[in-house]
């Protein structure tokens, strides 16, 4: 598997792709595009992550950087810390929901964004050219902050705004993956009310089961849901940036449904427009439509998303993976800005989370992937455009056509030389029809 270069930062096998070595030149081109400056170092809790850690400390230390680790730390931690300490930026070390030997690096400008397209490019084009790297002789001393998770759980809290009395001793059933969520959110848990039980509470990286919080990863939770009585059950990925969510009687209600709650939850409270991807169901337009709030669409990508609420004043936004952002906490996906959107939802309206999932509108995704190299997706992409130049059409990250029962999109990966078709209608039926009308118009 080849290294994985994107906005998002790299990500690769660590010892195959993913060495120390690349980790120390990607952090000094970063270093040397912050022109040295204040920056915060977190990792999340994968066995190779301190090894990538003092790496990626001597690439910023030798740009000139003043680093300040923050130890085993969610990726939303390591933004909310930027806009706490007034950093010139950060990265975390993490391969998000990849399995146990990948790792990857994370980087994030000043605002807590992941960097823009053009941004990304300047880092790898910089690690390339060794005469353009900033290399200094005076070192400022690596700090060492512990307090920055605390101060994340604390900010989610301050951001509550209903009571939380009906909240008093709800049963939630949490798991961490052993990721870097293990640390702080049972006391976030705890802190809103609710009598939590841990599972795979060890943030030591050894991931109890496949890392990626979908349904056939969560068997385990969904069991201990039930089992137990609980509420609700909650599952992070290994830097707690995306949240799933299994309803009271152990159902693992499908990771759009996340940020649908989130934005119910918000906008119940608070008007404004709302951010989602192009691949989000449509789930967000109708509830924002019911409050008469906008939905603005943007690229897949979290920077996207990011930049466009930034833009717009959204008082909500992410993506159908289970990632939400709360603007008030930071703009990158948060876990516990998520839990206590959907724990503030059920404790204002005394619903369960089944009883909210059944008011909202129903829909079926279906979600293809094949082979496909840049020209034959640029030609299908013109000929979607041709064919259904009737409907509603949006462009900027492959195409998309919304129809009357439905919408299909059609993207190019970043990564790899296949083509992602993704489509919601009411039902599954309907999806694979408008799936194979739009596969056969774009000829693959
Ligand atoms: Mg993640």
């Amino acid at each position: 598997m080849a290294l994985m270069i994107s906005v998002s930062g790299v990500r690769g096998l660590v010892g195959t792709t993913l060495t120390p070595g690349l980790a120390v030149e990607f952090a000094q081109a970063f270093g040397t595009l912050l022109r040295g400056g204040r920056v915060v170092l977190g990792r999340d809790s994968r066995p190779s992550g301190e090894m990538f850690e003092h790496a990626v400390a001597a690439g910023l230390c030798a740009a000139g950087c003043a680093v300040t680790r923050i130890g085993i730390a969610m990726t939303p931690t390591v933004a909310r810390a930027i806009l706490d300490g007034r950093y010139a930026g950060g990265v975390n070390i993490t391969a998000s929901h990849n399995p146990a030997d990948w790792n990857g690096i994370k980087f994030l400008d000043e605002h807590g964004l992941a960097p823009d397209p053009q941004r990304a490019r300047e880092i790898d084009e910089i690690r390339r050219d060794p005469a353009r790297l900033s290399s200094v002789t005076e070192f400022h001393p690596i700090q060492l902050d512990d307090g920055a998770g605390r101060r994340h759980v604390d900010a989610v809290l301050r951001a509550v705004e209903v009571d939380l009395t009906p909240l008093r001793g709800l049963r939630v059933v949490l798991d961490s993956v052993n990721g870097a969520g293990a640390l702080h959110t049972p006391a976030f848990l705890a802190a809103l009310g609710c009598e939590v039980i841990h599972l795979n509470a060890a943030a030591d990286g050894r991931f109890a089961h496949s890392p990626e919080p979908i349904a056939e990863n969560l068997s385990q939770l969904c069991e201990r849901v039930s089992s137990e009585h609980a509420a609700i059950g909650f599952a992070q990925d290994p830097d707690a940036d995306r949240l799933a969510i299994v309803d009271e009687t152990g159902r693992y209600i499908g990771e759009e449904y996340t940020l649908a709650l989130c934005a119910q939850s918000v906008l119940s409270r608070r008007r404004g427009p709302v951010a989602a991807n192009l691949s989000t169901s449509r789930m967000i337009d109708d509830i924002a439509a019911r409050f008469g709030a906008p939905t603005q669409r943007t690229p897949v990508g979290e920077a996207h998303v990011a930049r466009a609420m930034m833009a717009s004043g959204a008082v909500v936004g992410g993506e159908g993976n289970g990632g939400v952002i709360d603007p008030r906490i930071s703009y990158v996906r948060d876990s516990l800005s998520a839990m206590s959107l959907v724990l503030q939802l059920m404790a204002a309206t005394g619903k369960s989370i089944r009883a909210l999932v059944e008011e909202l509108p129903r829909f079926e995704m279906v979600k293809q992937k094949m082979p496909c190299g840049p020209d034959q997706v640029r030609r299908a992409v013109e000929a979607i455009e041709g064919r259904f130049a009737g409907e509603r059409i949006t462009r900027g990250d492959g195409v998309r056509i919304d129809f009357p029962e439905g919408w299909v999109h059609l993207r190019g990966s970043n990564t790899e030389p296949i083509v992602r078709v993704i489509a919601e209608a009411r039902d599954r039926e309907k999806a694979e029809i408008l799936i194979s009308r739009v596969r056969q118009a774009a000829g693959i």
